[in-house]
């Protein structure tokens, strides 16, 4: 499933040299409030996806295409409803983890529309919450079963928080800062800046546009013996 080596890697972008705009509904290297008050530093580094076939294609994991992180309905910001979109470097450690746990549950899951990427320009949003970095996923369905009741719901994050102490699930229940009809899986606020970029102290648009491509993969670095050999 992965990607053939010759091909370039995701485009990263370091969101002050977007124009003014997308600056404005990125805000990278803001501060946020959580609901207790907590402050973080909003996400800098970007993969900027050209179209829907670009999302489509890019796989994080093997069973997770971008794609399922930048589904957004009308209440995040038009411009960012549009391609090319924008999310969080961090993205590819929260499909990391959730590959796992699919891989623990033995079961497909689906990412609510809204569920992965939000900016802080999002309606919804209100103060700080992981999705803003990328580290946070809304499941609404394992496998063929929608989690709307107390039973799913807790099972699978029982298995979530087994697998890893760097995963969160939001308890069920029906209150705020509780679930009743997804699970909310998250990480923690992570930013991540990819080694192909460089970092300065600015945060101002930078002189000329910075970007990269990731490197692709050399696979003889890394080659297992297929799993048919072992
Ligand atoms: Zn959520």
């Amino acid at each position: 499933m992965s990607e053939p080596a010759d091909e370039a890697g995701l485009k990263v972008v370091d969101a002050f040299d977007l124009d003014a705009q997308l600056r404005g509904l990125l805000r990278p290297g803001s501060v946020v409030r959580d609901h207790r008050g907590r402050e973080h530093k909003l996400p800098r580094y970007f993969y900027e996806i050209s179209s829907r076939d670009d999302a489509v294609r890019a796989r994080l994991a093997p069973n997770f295409g971008l794609n399922e992180f930048i589904r957004v309905d009308l209440k995040e910001a038009p411009r960012l409803q549009e391609y090319p979109k924008y999310i969080p470097c961090a993205v590819r450690l929260l499909a990391f983890y959730l590959q796992r746990l699919r891989e623990r549950l033995g079961a497909s899951l689906h990412v609510t529309v809204n569920g992965g990427y939000r900016s802080p320009s999002h309606r919804a949003a209100v103060g700080a919450t992981p999705h803003m970095w990328g580290t946070a996923a809304d499941l609404y369905r394992i496998g063929s079963a929608i989690l709307r009741e107390r039973g799913s719901i807790e099972m699978a994050s029982r298995v979530a928080e087994e697998l890893s102490e760097d995963l969160h699930v939001k308890p069920f229940g029906h209150d705020a800062g509780q679930t009743d009809d997804h699970i909310h899986l998250f990480l923690f606020y992570v930013t991540g800046v990819p080694r192909e970029m460089s970092e300065d102290s600015g945060d101002s648009p930078q002189a000329s546009p910075r970007f990269a491509f990731e490197e692709p993969r050399r696979r003889s670095d890394t080659a297992l013996p297929p799993s048919d050999s072992r």
